[in-house]
């Protein structure tokens, strides 16, 4: 039986993991560097180690963090996401160590982590995927000969990339040409590896991925699926469970080609498998993720089910609690990315002290968030600074839900992307649930709005000043 987590992780996601082990009755060891001394995950773990004076080097530093594991009488290991959370050398010293990794063994991990061959594992499946390269790209000869015969506008993308960077779309040769050295170099500088493929660009696609759990036991299930198209730059903004531009015979083709997908390659424990949907309701398979996932929250709250637990049962070798037929869902949830970025600047990372912090709550409003009033958000990791996730019974529920919550919660000392979401809420295609990853950038208005107070509110604001000051 596990009897205490090392959390391989800071921020929101390591808070997350510290509350699971809590309910659980689990001892929970936290780690940090200098620059995250006084940070939310460091106060809440049952014990802390210092990992090292350079900000995030520490937490990259897989033989440290599984030695600190051991010598602090850990049992298991959790690796949140991103750092180290899809490096299978990570799981490869856990097994060696005797600390049980949660998440799916180095293998898998090696294998999902390659786009190339979770792609080749998927063909082999008979699941669809996006056309493509059938291997990494040799030179620049082999990419436009394979550009010309899947056809523009294609996407160049870093074999093992994640968070949305080293992707671009090139409409054309010439934006081959321009692009091919640069997504190499950000490959190598990001991911620590300069492959690259292409595969052709689904346009105006809506990104739906399954949330699925497998045991060590060969039971696998999904927990349906989320929407994530509201996005900038490939990066997720806002996600919702279930979607609501699927009809029931797609929730459940995709549900099932998910929980399909997760058995091919023999799944254990949680991960998403990620499609993209086309204009004409075509499915293609477009990567694994092979750990918990930003917005596994959302899936939480429409299913009941804490994922964060059940990682860590599926790690001690417990069997599903769930059979697929036992896995409901209720209503919609929505999820806001809350960041630390000013909408009016390009969303340009707003680093410093929060002065004021007030977090919503009421019905239906869940926070996990890793900021407190006095907390100086530093400047060297992720500028995710909260998420907010909100819950009702219908659609139109979860929208005013969602704007009700925003308007109640009050980041000050750093800009937030708050502002903007309140405008996409706003906005007919969305409300009216008809949306794709275009959207942000379909919609250049919205951060405009954001931008301009229209002079009649501003007029009105500083009358409501004069009239507060003088005690009107
Ligand atoms: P999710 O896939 O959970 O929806 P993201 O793609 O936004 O979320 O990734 C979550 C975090 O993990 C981000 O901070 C992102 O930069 C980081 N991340 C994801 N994949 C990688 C990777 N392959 N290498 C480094 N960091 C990654
Ligand atoms: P990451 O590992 O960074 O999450 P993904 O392969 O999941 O990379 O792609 C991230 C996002 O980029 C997708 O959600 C989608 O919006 C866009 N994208 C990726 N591949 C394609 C494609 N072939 N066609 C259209 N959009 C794509
Ligand atoms: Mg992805």
């Amino acid at each position: 039986m596990i009897k205490k987590i090392l959390v391989a992780n800071r921020g929101e996601i390591a808070v997350r993991i510290v509350r699971a082990c809590s309910e659980m009755g689990i001892k929970s060891v936290a780690i940090y560097t200098d620059a995250d001394r006084h940070a939310l995950h460091v106060k809440k773990a049952d014990e802390a180690y210092h990992i090292g004076s350079e900000p995030v080097a520490g937490y990259l530093n897989a033989h440290n963090i599984v030695n600190i594991a051991v010598t602090s009488g850990c049992d298991a290991l959790h690796p949140g996401y991103g750092f180290l959370s899809e490096n299978p050398e990570l799981a490869d010293i856990c097994a060696r160590r005797g600390i049980k990794f949660i998440g799916p063994n180095a293998d898998t991990i090696r294998q999902m982590g390659d786009k190339i061959q979770a792609r080749t594992a998927m063909i082999a499946a008979g699941i669809p995927c996006v056309p493509g390269s059938e291997g990494n790209l040799a030179n620049l000869e082999e990419a436009c000969m394979l550009a010309g015969e899947v056809g523009y506008p294609i996407m160049l993308k870093a074999t093992n990339g994640g968070g949305g960077r080293g992707i671009r779309r090139c409409d054309n040769e010439k934006e081959l040409l321009s692009n091919y050295d640069r997504v190499i170099s950000e490959a190598g500088k990001a991911f620590g590896k300069p492959e690259v493929f292409l595969e052709k660009c689904v346009v105006n696609p809506k990104h739906i991925e399954v949330q699925v759990l497998g045991d060590s036991h060969g039971n696998v299930i999904h927990l349906y699926e989320r929407d994530c198209s509201i996005q900038r730059r490939n990066q997720k903004l806002i996600e919702i469970a279930p979607s609501p531009q699927l009809n029931q015979e797609q929730r459940d083709y995709i549900g099932d080609l998910g929980a399909r997908a997760a058995r091919a390659v023999g799944y254990e424990n949680a991960g998403t498998v990620e499609f993209l949907l086309d204009e004409n309701d075509n499915f293609y398979f477009m990567e694994m993720n092979t750990r918990i996932q930003v917005e596994h929250t959302v899936t939480e709250t429409i299913t009941g089910i804490d994922l964060v637990q059940e990682q860590i049962r599926i790690a001690d070798g417990l069997p599903l609690q769930y059979k697929q037929e036992d896995v409901g869902f209720r209503g919609y949830a929505m999820e806001f990315r809350i960041n630390a970025e000013d909408p009016k600047n390009n969303f340009l990372p707003s680093f410093g002290k929060i002065t004021r912090y007030y977090a919503p709550g009421g019905p239906g409003v869940r926070i996990d968030a890793a900021m407190y009033s006095g907390y100086v958000i530093p400047p060297y990791f992720d500028s995710m600074c909260a998420k907010l996730t909100v819950w009702a019974l219908t659609w139109e529920g979860v929208i005013e839900r969602g704007r009700r919550a925003l308007d109640d919660m009050v980041v000050y000392g750093v800009k937030t992307t708050i502002p903007y979401y309140q405008e996409i809420l706003q906005h007919p295609e969305f409300r009216n649930a008809q949306f794709n990853t275009s959207f942000v950038e379909a919609h250049p208005e919205l951060i405009d709005y954001v931008t301009k107070i229209p002079p009649e509110l501003r007029a009105a604001a500083i009358a409501a000043a004069i009239a507060a000051h003088e005690g009107i």
